[in-house]
C-alpha cells in the first residue's frame, strides 16, 4: 500500500514510475509499472513509500524512439489497476505536473525550490509557499424515484450517457454548487443531497466528489453547450455507461442496486 510520508532526502533507490509526456512504462515483467531501481535519476521526485519501500517517480524526454512502442498513456493505466495502485499513480501525475509548472513565483517571478519534506514550492525571496493544486468538482447521479437522469456531453463517443459534473467555484459550497450545476446543465431542480464517495482524477488535478442527488423537478431543458442530450432512465434500461472504475458508474451501479428490489 502506499504511505503518504516523505523518505528522507539521502534516499536514492527504490521503487520508481518512469513516465514522459505520453505515458506511464511498464516494468520489465510488463504487467505493471514499478521497477526497483538503484540508484534513481538524480532529478526523481521522492513521493513516499510502497508496501514500506521507498518509491519515487522520474520524467524521462517526451522523444520517443521511433522504433519502440510508445508507453501506455496514464488513462489506460486506470481503467486497469487496483484501488491502491491509482492513489499512487494519481499522485505521481499530479506531483510531476505540479513540479514542472511552478518551477518560478507565481507573485515575485523568482526560481522557487522544492520543499524536502513534503509537497510544496518555496520562494525564498518573497517566502511564498505553493501547494500541489488541487480541483474539487462535484459529481452527482440525480433521481427521481426509480429514474435516473444522464446525460451526454459532444466529447463523449457515441451513444455514451453519463451522470453531471462540474467544478466548484471559488467561494462556493459544495452543496450550492451541485444545485448550480443541475440547473445550468439540465433546468432540473435539486432537493436531498448526500454523499457517496471521492476519487482523485488527475486529469490534471480534479477531485471527483461523489453525490446522490433527488430531483424536484422533471422537465429537462438542456443548455446545449456542455450538453448535447439529457434524459430519465430506467435502472432496468440504461444506455451505454462510463467504465467501471469512474465514480460516475459506481453511482449509477449503486443506484441500480438500490432499486432492483423495489
Ligand atoms: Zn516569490
Amino acid at each position: 500500500m502506499f504511505r503518504r510520508e516523505m523518505p528522507p532526502e539521502e534516499t536514492r533507490s527504490g521503487w520508481l514510475i518512469r513516465m514522459n509526456d505520453e505515458g506511464v512504462a511498464p516494468d520489465t515483467a510488463g504487467d505493471g509499472f514499478l521497477e526497483r531501481v538503484e540508484p534513481w535519476p538524480a532529478d526523481a521526485l521522492r513521493l513516499g513509500y510502497w508496501h514500506d519501500e521507498p518509491v519515487a517517480v522520474s520524467v524521462e524526454a517526451g522523444d520517443a524512439d521511433a522504433n519502440t512502442t510508445p508507453w501506455p498513456a496514464a488513462r489506460e493505466w486506470l481503467a486497469t489497476i487496483s484501488p491502491a495502485y491509482s492513489e499512487l499513480l494519481a499522485t505521481a501525475l499530479q506531483v510531476v505536473r505540479w513540479a514542472r509548472d511552478h518551477r518560478f513565483c507565481g507573485r515575485c517571478g523568482h526560481e522557487t525550490r522544492r520543499r524536502l519534506h513534503e509537497f510544496a514550492m518555496q520562494c525564498d525571496h518573497c517566502g511564498l509557499r505553493g501547494y500541489p493544486r488541487i480541483s474539487p468538482c462535484i459529481i452527482t447521479l440525480v433521481t427521481f424515484g426509480r429514474e435516473m437522469l444522464l446525460a451526454r456531453s459532444p466529447r463523449f463517443p457515441p451513444r455514451r450517457y453519463s451522470t453531471l459534473a462540474g467544478f466548484i467555484e471559488p467561494g462556493e459550497a459544495v452543496e450550492a454548487a451541485i444545485r448550480r450545476e443541475v440547473m445550468e446543465e439540465v433546468g432540473v431542480n435539486v432537493g436531498r443531497v448526500s454523499f457517496f464517495k471521492s476519487q482523485s482524477w488527475p486529469f490534471p488535478h480534479s477531485l471527483m466528489m461523489g453525490f446522490f442527488a433527488e430531483a424536484t423537478s422533471r422537465r429537462i431543458q438542456i443548455d446545449g453547450v456542455e450538453i448535447a442530450d439529457a434524459a430519465w432512465f430506467l435502472p432496468e434500461r440504461v444506455p451505454e455507461l462510463p467504465p467501471v472504475y469512474s465514480i460516475s458508474r459506481q453511482l449509477i451501479e449503486t443506484h441500480r442496486g438500490a432499486v432492483a428490489t423495489r
